[in-house]
């Protein structure tokens, strides 16, 4: 899955260098691998999908095979069903509903290796697991599912959990001209007289619920061409709503590729029948890999000139999640995810870090090594920012949790394991590291895994014992090394004296690191790189060095998930800025702007790195928005200048820069930038920034853009209501209220209350409307909503979130309502 990203406010621009002690690790009940009574192997539901009603109704038949002796009775998880009838073989078996499971008696004990079978008749209106959008204007209904963290019991009597696999058959019957898109082979269309249509799928290989899919809708089917793998091939396509075919073809353009890269990469041929991407309606996450038919978001619909977010998150110069980055995720996760499953959520990193650090594979096999070396780095910042703001660490693998949300924490369970990931390829080299990934599919595929499994993977393929560390990052530790690193050369020994201090707090789970890394020492005629063990909390090393060096570089690539404090010159580190490659370039930008932020050749060395289109694109925005953090008139004319430069990316680092350094010119460089630049991302960031520049006429300026359509998404209404919220002005709240409508997309609703909230934290309006958000069909909306209520500290509000924990079948909606009422009591207002 990929999350959405909601676009937060970005208060100050990410720093790392400060160090804090102290780091935690996440509380929560201890969460095992859940326990069962029977194997499903096979799961056939024949359903039928009222659109109008939002009803289902049918008959699910599963056969299955005792794991106990004497099995008489056993219970599939069942929310909110009504069920009409348990048919056991030739007869009828007694049933009972209670705690949101389906109790079965049959009418003879079975024994393992004697195979069962129950058929469930039965109907809902689905409260969770599965969506119903109504008909709005010129939009078709639509009903699609999402089950990831145990959901999908609100519409399919099922084991609810990850550790169980079957072979799926969805039979599905809809009035025309709605069409049924689901798992594997679609073998049959039939026409019905009553004037509906079935459409009968059929995965024949195993998979665990949470991947099933049934999506509903009026979908045009977009051919996006063929993956060819050795003599075979797989076909690809896009279910789209009418109207949309050529953004899909133009989004997903690349998938094939995409299929043929991954299947050489972990060589392992894409292992199922045919690739389908839906485009869905307001769907509850970015994009889920429900097998051989994976969901997306509409926003993952691009034209050419269009933003490169898979979803709007214009505070940020570098998308997190460019909508390719989603699209190779997803399909990433067909073999990791899909093909090779997690035991429980406590090892969903062997799903998520995978697939995450595949869609990185794939950026730097489809734009370049420089493209990858800058998102690892990314990556890592966004990593080292979140724990620096929350203290919050975690090894990978974890057991303790409240909600399956704590387990997809972005920076940790995808950022930060991509790059565990890129580090362990780095130690033990691509050959061997990728001959463990294709080891470790084999034998486990079509199975369950956790990590003693990718462990034994690497004992058992290239004979290497990684407990050192699986012991820091995976299984055990939790945080990551600071290293305070300085350097003499001795004239005398020609050698360069090397120490290295590890000074994060000495935690049980986050004491001394052992690791290898790679030092490069550039001298006046060329450079030499030595690879340093580091054991315990401090490191001396002698490297040769002939003449006195000009830099040295710690980490050569940045592939260490580190802090680095690294005593050296402001010539040295210009030098390096000048000089070195691109991932000691990024290092040293970031050095002088943290550590020389005073000294005028700062300023002058950044802007001509920014101005020089011959540097990475990546550099330059680095480089920008280290001169907003640097500030100062001078900064702001090398932004200025900057403001038209002809790559959007740069444009967009720029214009969330200016936003930092606040002076007339910046403003008017702001304005230019929304009213003329086709890129609406730049646009949209420019009215973030000219937003928290809070100068004059910042407010009807505005103001006015809320009138303008975007291409993509709303993306200069996001933009303004993003700004509009750093003026906290209680006139502006009639326009907030109206973007928290059900007609507007999750994102700019969720701006739209972060706005009223920071206009008017007292309306009580705002807290009426938090509540019937909190109801809302929108699931994200309504996180958003419980969560902003939690932060009103309102007594009255206690009872109304406790009944919702406590009614709602959605773990992580409960887990909100829950907290959101302890936060309340823990400091009521009134
Ligand atoms: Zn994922």
């Amino acid at each position: 899955m990929k999350r959405l990203l909601l676009a937060l406010i970005l208060l100050v621009p990410p720093a790392t260098s400060e160090i804090r002690p102290g780091h935690r690790l996440p509380e929560g009940s201890y969460h095992s691998v859940r326990e069962r009574e029977i194997d499903i192997e096979d799961y056939a539901a024949d359903l039928r999908f009222d659109m109008e009603r939002e009803e289902i109704t049918g008959t699910a038949t599963l056969t299955f095979t005792p794991l106990r002796s004497g099995l008489k009775e056993f219970s599939l998880d069942a929310s909110d069903l009504e069920i009409q009838k348990v048919a056991s073989g030739a007869g009828s078996a007694s049933f009972s509903l209670r705690d949101r499971e389906l109790h079965i008696s049959l009418t003879q004990a079975l024994n393992p290796g004697q195979p069962g079978s129950v058929s469930i008749t039965y109907s809902c209106h689905p409260k969770t697991g599965m969506y119903f959008y109504p008909k709005s204007g010129t939009r078709a209904a639509q009903a699609w599912n999402y089950g990831e963290g145990g959901l999908h019991y609100g519409w399919l009597p099922i084991y609810n959990d990850v550790n169980d696999r079957f072979t799926v058959k969805f039979t599905i019957t809809v009035a025309r001209p709605f069409v049924a898109v689901s798992n594997g082979k679609l073998v049959e269309t039939k026409e019905n007289p009553d004037g509906t249509r079935t459409f009968r799928w059929e995965q024949e290989k195993p998979i665990p619920n949470y991947l099933m899919t049934v999506d509903v809708g009026e979908f045009a089917q977009v051919p996006i061409g063929k993956a060819r793998l050795g003599s075979g091939a797989i076909s690809l396509a896009a279910w789209t709503p009418p109207g949309t075919e050529s953004a899909a073809a133009f989004s997903f353009k690349n998938t094939p590729r995409m299929v043929e890269f991954f299947s050489e990469r972990f060589s392992y041929p894409y292992p199922w029948f045919k690739y389908d991407q839906v485009a869905l309606r307001e769907f509850a996450i970015g994009a889920m890999e429900t097998t051989t038919a994976t969901g997306f978001s509409e926003s993952h619909l691009h034209g050419p000139e269009d933003p490169p977010d898979s979803g709007p998150a214009y505070t940020e110069p570098y998308p997190t999640w460019s909508y390719e980055d989603t699209i190779a995720h997803e399909l990433a996760h067909h073999w990791f995810g899909d093909l090779v499953t997690c035991r429980s959520l406590a090892s969903i990193w062997l799903n998520e870090s995978f697939a995450t650090f595949s869609h990185t594979l794939w950026n730097g096999h489809a734009h370049g090594e420089d493209d990858l070396t800058y998102q690892r780095w990314r990556y890592l910042n966004k990593y080292l920012d979140y724990v620096q703001s929350t203290g919050m660490v975690r090894p990978m693998e974890y057991f303790k949790y409240r909600s399956p949300d704590d387990m997809y924490q972005t920076e940790t369970t995808y950022l930060k394991g991509s790059l565990v990931l890129h580090m362990l390829r780095h130690f033990i080299g691509d050959a061997d590291f990728f001959r463990t990934f294709e080891g470790y599919l084999h034998r486990n595929e079509y199975g369950n895994v956790d990590s003693a499994d990718l462990k034994e993977a690497f004992q058992t393929q290239i004979g290497r014992n990684l407990s050192w560390f699986f012991d820091d990052w995976i299984t055990e530790g939790g945080g990551h090394p600071v290293f305070q690193v300085s350097y003499a050369w001795v004239p005398e020994r020609r050698q360069v004296d090397l120490t290295v201090q590890q000074v994060q707090a000495d935690l049980p789970f986050e004491n001394d690191f052992s690791l290898p890394v790679d030092v490069e020492i550039l001298g006046p005629s060329g450079s030499s790189v030595h690879k340093v063990e580091l054991k315990g909390w401090s490191t001396s090393a002698s490297l040769p060095a002939d003449t006195r060096p000009r830099a040295v570089v710690f980490d050569k690539g940045n592939w260490l998930i580190c802090e680095i404090k690294f005593e050296r010159s402001a010539d040295e580190t210009v030098y390096l800025l000048e000089k070195a490659d691109l991932a000691a370039r990024l290092r040293a930008a970031r050095q002088l702007a943290e550590d020389y932020p005073r000294r005028p050749e700062t300023v002058r060395t950044l802007a001509r790195v920014l101005g020089d289109a011959r540097n990475h694109w990546g550099l330059r925005q680095e480089a920008a928005m280290d001169l907003g953090r640097a500030g100062g008139a001078e900064a702001g004319k090398a932004l200025v200048l900057a403001s038209t430069d002809p790559d959007r990316r740069v444009r967009r680092a720029v214009a969330i820069a200016l936003g930092f350094v606040a002076d007339g010119e910046s403003a008017a460089a702001l304005r230019k930038l929304i009213e003329t630049d086709r890129a609406e991302d730049v646009a949209a960031a420019a009215e973030i920034s000219l937003g928290r520049m809070r100068g004059e006429g910042a407010k009807d300026f505005l103001l006015r853009q809320l009138s303008r359509d975007s291409r993509y998404w709303s993306s200069i209404r996001l933009g303004a209501l993003l700004g509009l919220t750093y003026l906290k002005d209680p006139s502006l709240v009639p326009a907030f209220r109206s973007y928290t409508d059900s007609r507007w997309e999750a994102d700019l609703r969720s701006a739209a209350l972060d706005g009223w909230l920071a206009a008017a934290p007292e309306d009580p309006e705002l807290a009426r409307r938090l509540c019937e958000l909190a109801r809302d069909r929108n699931r994200q909306v309504r996180l958003d909503a419980i969560e902003k209520l939690g932060s009103l500290h309102l007594s009255a509000d206690v009872k109304f979130l406790s009944d919702l924990a406590e009614a709602d079948p959605d773990p992580d909606i409960s887990e909100k309502a829950r907290a959101a009422a302890e936060e309340i009591q823990s400091f009521p207002k009134k």
